[in-house]
């Protein structure tokens, strides 16, 4: 019993090391107003300790593997925390795609001595839980305590979602979850999709094509399309764009909208998602060099798009929506010019930015931040209504700098913009915040189209027709149509419809 005892004890030890050093630096960062909400993340860090008890209760069940697993689980602990803390960045599918693929130089890199020293203490200390465990505790019936802590273990990561969620982004479960989407993005890399048919007309000498995928950008909280809020001073200002403010998307989250947008799947053919290359193949076989530059992580829903392009670029590596710490779309911008500097004749830049997501503040720079009082807290309702729909106007605000910023370093090219938000947002309609439940307001995506003078002196039946249409009624269908239409790339079949230049 003695011995059980001091168990629990050297288990309830080691856990409240690993919860503060391993967990804690992920709430660091976190946005909080008053007491309450500090109480609240204590509570979070508290129910995730329960987590780190049980798992460390399995692992120094036999000691000989505990001799194993601590050091090492201490190892990736530290690093994975060490990163968490100085740089912001957590466990993603794209870290460990960039990290399996770094060359020592890169990696040295991002080695320092701060991290080495924090990495050495935290082994020594597993070192010495597993020394203590050696020396001073005999557990009889060793396995029946170690499966009575699974059997907890798997009963508390299920029993509620939330509480799930929550686990999933925090460590060690965090490293297994990005493991386990990464082996499903790599595996369906390989899986077989359909080039759709196109012709096009080779006589145009070069023309950049750049497609903007918005984040939760609504369209009527454009002042593009008379929102009572200058939230596009920018834009407004340029001559050539086109607003498109009837546009319907049927999807309201991001897996199921990209590639319903990328691909020629329309409402009658949704199938078209999973089993159709996406456009930019189409551009690829028309002799474009194509980049897809994210501020987003890899969606398992579209990772196969983002490998049929030439060159991917990750400005954010590390970033999720679970990180509480700014990281903003005009990140993007110097890899424009760099793909822009590579002097193809023709190229494809998708931009999947970040947008207007949650939490809103993240994504816009300070200076920026023009409607006040912002949220303070993260938690969605726990700031009022004015406050959320400041921030989020502010990430409008930010959008009209991002694209605009990229309209002049192609303003004198032969080139063409597209915009289109991946959905809409709720900003408290019938008491709905965010987005993908469904709700009627997430249905509307900003959309607008810039094109260069040089544009227009190419393709001047084109512009004509696209003012002409741009207040026409257009599900996200048009995009993929309208997109290669651009570029004179013609689907087969019938379009007509869905295409947007189309007089
Ligand atoms: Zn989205």
């Amino acid at each position: 019993m003695r011995n059980t005892l001091r168990y629990v004890l050297l288990v309830v030890v080691a856990s409240l090391w690993t919860t503060l050093c391993f967990i804690v630096p992920d709430f660091l960062d976190s946005p909080v107003s008053g007491p309450k909400s500090v109480a609240i993340l204590f509570s979070y860090a508290a129910a995730l300790g329960v987590g780190q008890f049980l798992l460390l209760y399995v692992f120094f069940a036999d000691k000989y593997a505990s001799a194993v697993i601590v050091p090492i689980y201490a190892l990736l602990g530290s690093v994975v925390a060490y990163y968490r803390y100085a740089f912001h960045t957590t466990v993603t599918p794209v870290i460990i795609d960039v990290t399996l693929h770094t060359n020592p130089g890169e990696a040295a890199g991002v080695m320092s001595w701060q991290l080495f020293l924090f990495v050495s203490l935290n082994v020594l200390l597993s070192i010495a839980f597993v020394f203590f465990r050696f020396r001073h505790i005999r557990l009889s019936m060793r396995w029946f305590h170690a499966i009575v802590a699974i059997m907890l273990f798997v009963l508390y990561y299920s029993v509620n979602g939330r509480l799930k969620r929550s686990i999933s982004q925090r460590y060690p479960v965090n490293v297994v979850c990005s493991m386990v989407d990464y082996m499903k993005i790599v595996s369906k890399k390989s899986s077989e999709r359909a080039l759709p048919a196109v012709h096009f007309n080779d006589s145009i000498p070069s023309l950049d094509v750049v497609l903007v995928i918005g984040e939760a950008v609504r369209a009527d909280h454009l002042s593009l399309n008379d929102y009572s809020r200058n939230t596009c001073p920018r834009l407004s200002n340029r001559t050539n764009i086109v607003s498109l403010p009837y546009i319907f998307s049927e999807h309201t989250h991001t897996a199921a909208s990209v590639p319903h947008i990328l691909t020629p799947a329309d409402s009658l053919n949704a199938d078209l998602a999973l089993t159709s290359l996406s456009l930019i193949s189409c551009f690829d076989s028309a002799g474009y060099s194509t980049a897809w530059i994210s501020n987003q992580d890899y969606g398992h829903t579209y990772a196969d798009f983002i490998a049929e392009a030439d060159t991917m670029i990750f400005p954010n590596a590390g970033k999720s929506v679970f990180v509480f710490h700014p990281w903003y779309d005009t990140d993007m911008l110097p890899h424009v010019c760099t793909m822009l500097a590579k002097n193809h004749d023709r190229n494809l830049l998708v931009l999947h930015s970040i947008g207007s997501h949650w939490y809103y503040n993240n994504h816009v720079t300070p200076e920026m931040q023009v409607f006040t009082p912002l949220t303070d807290n993260r938690v969605v309702t726990r700031n009022t209504a004015e406050q959320v729909v400041n921030s989020y106007d502010n990430t409008v605000v930010y959008m009209d700098c991002f694209v605009d910023s990229l309209i002049s370093v192609l303003v004198h090219r032969p080139a063409i913009v597209f915009y289109l938000s991946d959905h809409g947002e709720s900003l408290g309609e019938n008491g709905n915040w965010l987005h993908a439940a469904g709700a009627e307001e997430t249905k509307y995506p900003a959309a607008f189209v810039w094109y260069s003078d040089k544009y227009a002196e190419l393709f001047p039946r084109k512009v004509k027709a696209l003012k002409k249409n741009s207040t026409k009624h257009y599900r996200t269908d048009y995009f993929f149509y309208s997109v290669l239409s651009a570029a004179g790339i013609e689907p087969e079949g019938n379009n007509a419809s869905f295409d947007i230049f189309m007089e």
